[in-house]
């Protein structure tokens, strides 16, 4: 982290985990165990259907809310789906786009990656963008390449003003909810190489100035060694996140002097 340049936040993904109805149990919880001054901002991503119990709950609990999903469209026959401007309405402040869940079930690609921040940014929304390698691209040894490939791919026609509002999550896919985590040292390097390709496409104030995220089985052990590497500017957190006392463990680790 380094807090004098950019925000650290720690944002939890609840996935197809979590009803409305556990929304306002888990807020309580979380509230009643994380102090209210914090060094970091604290996120979750939850079902559009959570979503209104979330902006009443997490946010009484100073708990920013995202969508985990959004379309690349801004309206129209697209049956099932949800465009920007509706959760911008609703009062959604980020959204998940590109998650490697998204890809591999939903045959999302580096171009509607590239689709749905556009759409995310017109409407005001601020997108929490996923790049990561599987394993046998880490073996092979073209991560840096293929994370390059995936971050230029997503910010295509993104405006130096736009991209300000942009956090990249590097998301190894071989680390999600397998338990098995990048080490601090591999996640450093990473996100220090995104930074790079982000200097060279915004120049190095915007480098400097962009959260640049970490997930893949962060847990409560995990999460202080993961946030004291310089390029680790906060988590983006799965299977932690729905239980409030690790998610609050993870918070606090953030909250490190
Ligand atoms: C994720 O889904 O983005 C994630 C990092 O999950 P987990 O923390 O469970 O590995």
């Amino acid at each position: 982290m380094n807090r004098k340049y950019r925000k650290t936040i720690i944002a939890g993904n609840w996935k197809m985990n979590m009803k409305p109805s556990d929304v306002k149990p888990f807020a309580e919880a979380v509230k009643a165990i994380v102090p209210r001054a914090k060094w970091c901002e604290t996120v979750i991503c939850a079902p559009y259907v959570d979503l209104p119990a979330a902006l009443k709950y997490l946010r009484e609990a100073h708990i920013s809310v995202g969508a985990e999903n959004l379309s690349e469209h801004p309206k129209g026959a697209y049956t099932g789906e949800v465009a920007a401007d509706m959760l911008v309405d609703l009062g959604v402040k980020y959204v998940i786009i590109g998650h490697s869940e998204r890809r591999q079930y939903f045959g999302e690609t580096d171009i509607t990656v590239n689709k749905k921040v556009h759409a995310a940014l017109e409407a005001g929304l601020q997108p929490i963008v996923c790049v990561g390698e599987s394993l046998e691209q880490r073996e092979l040894g073209v991560t840096e390449e293929l994370v390059t490939l995936q971050v230029k791919t997503a910010l295509a026609d993104v405006s130096p003003k736009q991209v300000r509002k942009i956090v990249i999550a590097y998301e190894p896919i071989w680390a999600i909810g397998t338990g098995k985590t990048a080490t601090a040292e591999q996640a450093n390097e990473v996100c220090r190489a995104i930074r790079t390709v982000i200097r060279g496409l915004y120049g190095a104030r915007v480098a400097r100035a962009i959260t640049i995220q970490y997930g893949g089985s962060m847990n409560e052990k995990n999460a202080y060694e993961l946030l004291s590497q310089p390029d680790i500017d906060g988590g983006l957190i799965g299977g932690a996140s729905l239980v409030p006392e690790k998610f609050a463990a993870i918070i606090e680790a953030a909250n490190q002097e």
